[in-house]
């Protein structure tokens, strides 16, 4: 069974370098007030924290946007799933 991972994503954080959308542009894209915008994600509670979940054969690409982050706003975590499927 894949294992199933999570983009977290801090838009407060974000400068708008748009280092992530320039290695991404699939999920991520610069929208008008010049920050970046987690493509397909929801926003996780009362803050500008966005979360999307992706399969395993997104982790590589979802890590180097992350990399590429200067403040360092996006994080890639692998979600704890309950085996007993
Ligand atoms: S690389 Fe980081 S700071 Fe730059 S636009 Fe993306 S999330 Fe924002």
């Amino acid at each position: 069974m894949g294992k199933k991972f999570k983009i977290i994503y801090d838009r407060k954080a974000c400068i708008g370098a748009a280092a992530c959308a320039a290695v991404d542009n699939e999920r991520w894209e610069i929208a008008e007030d010049g920050k970046a915008d987690l493509i397909k994600g929801e926003k996780s509670g009362d803050s500008d924290v966005w979360e999307r979940v992706i399969d395993e054969d997104l982790v590589e690409i979802s890590r180097e946007a992350a990399d590429s982050c200067p403040v360092g706003c996006i994080r890639v975590e692998e979600i704890e799933e309950d085996s007993s499927e």
